[in-house]
């Protein structure tokens, strides 16, 4: 399927090296190293690689001063872009800028050192060194620790709330600083939540660049698949600017996280996706999963573009139909089109919404289609 225009969010542009993020700009796409920092060879060894496997900006590990010594020699080889995590030591901010791009802080390490000075202090600290060394910024708000002062503010079971106050009010502290070079990112394990925390965020601030990720994924296929449910309801809805798949891989296969970053991005362009998404545009929305090991007959594939051949007379309606390549996810992933396919061997499932509508041959379901297609339109013509 060609790749659809997304109406991406309008958020500001933010230069991390020799890319910026927002603005209208590509989604980028990032790794982090996995090697000991300190042994230099193999981490710009693994720096080239992950650069190589297309990546955007690459995150090293920075957990010492020595560490920050190896990135200084890192440094002097390799062009690719860097960023640091300063994890709960904000004045590491000082020693890494001199030689990465961005710096990400997380809003709830800041209270760990130096307990009596306020974060905000922390924080001027750490955009005023940003800005004096040419750094982007990214505020990484993470579920597992969530600044406790905002945890207080809510419901035990609330967890989404505490993150999008934690990072409304580190964004508003740093755009009266005047820095405005930064990101945010809004972080958890549980997909779902990642998609209500940044469609909150985004609705809240459409001005600040996201950085998408989901935390501990996993291994492949399950981190992958984790990682693209979350990123397909966001990007189709055009939030997001810069991505991660966190995956479980040894060190020699960290480039993965790459290829599946840009394999989930033009997959979503082109409407292969898992989970029923939503463009939000007032027309025909055909989807249809990537396929994967699960699809029990080729004949899907054929399926899925004669389904998009024969629908393309209703392309001004504003109806999702979604073709699914098996019997384990088609019928849950099919519930939030209006007209679900899934493939099983020797017939296809018809659902129309949550109701299924029979099993019928591969040679009949397109006439099967094209009726429950026409009652749709005639009932949308009449209201
Ligand atoms: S719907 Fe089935 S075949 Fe398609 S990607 Fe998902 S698991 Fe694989």
């Amino acid at each position: 399927m060609e790749p659809r225009n997304i109406q991406r969010n309008k958020t500001r542009a933010v230069r991390i090296g020799s890319i910026h993020i927002g603005g209208g700009n590509p989604v980028a796409v990032q790794s982090m190293t996995a090697t000991k920092t300190q042994d230099v060879d193999a981490t710009v060894g693994q720096v080239n690689a992950i650069a190589a496997a297309g990546a955007d900006v690459i995150r090293i590990a920075v957990d010492s001063r020595k560490d920050a010594e190896a990135l200084k020699e890192i440094r002097k080889q390799t062009k690719a872009n860097l960023s640091v995590d300063l994890q709960e030591n904000y004045r590491m901010a000082e020693i890494v800028a001199p030689y990465v791009d961005k710096i990400r802080y997380n809003p709830g390490h800041l209270y760990h050192h130096e307990r009596e000075k306020p974060w905000q202090d922390k924080v001027r600290f750490i955009a005023d060194i940003a800005a004096a060394n040419d750094c982007a910024v990214r505020v990484g708000v993470n579920c597992g620790s969530v600044d406790p002062d905002k945890v207080g503010l809510f419901d035990e079971e609330d967890s989404i709330s505490p993150m999008i106050a934690s990072a409304v009010e580190h964004c508003e502290f740093l755009d009266g600083l005047g820095f405005t070079r930064y990101c945010v990112s809004l972080k958890d394990s549980d997909p779902s939540k990642v998609i209500e925390v940044n469609r909150r965020f985004a609705t809240e601030r459409p001005d600040v660049p996201l950085h998408l990720g989901v935390t501990e994924a996993g291994m492949p296929p399950d981190g992958i698949i984790k990682t693209r449910i979350a990123f397909e309801q966001l990007i189709s809805r055009g939030i997001g600017d810069t991505i991660r798949v966190s995956l479980t891989v040894p060190n020699d296969r960290k480039g993965e996280e790459i290829v599946a970053g840009r394999q989930i991005l033009a997959d979503i362009a082109a409407g292969r996706v898992r989970s029923v998404v939503d463009f939000g545009l007032p027309t025909l929305n055909i989807i249809s999963c990537p396929s994967c090991s699960r699809v029990e007959n080729e004949a899907f594939v054929v399926l899925a573009q004669q389904v998009k051949e024969m629908t393309a007379y209703a392309r001004d309606y504003a109806i999702t139909i979604a073709v699914m390549g098996c019997r384990v996810n088609g019928p849950g992933e099919t519930d939030d089109a209006d007209l679900g396919l899934w493939c099983a061997p020797n017939f296809v499932n018809l659902k129309r919404g949550k109701e299924e509508l029979g099993q019928f041959p591969y040679e009949d379901i397109l006439p099967k289609l094209k009726a429950e297609l026409d009652a749709i339109i005639a009932r949308k013509t009449m209201a």
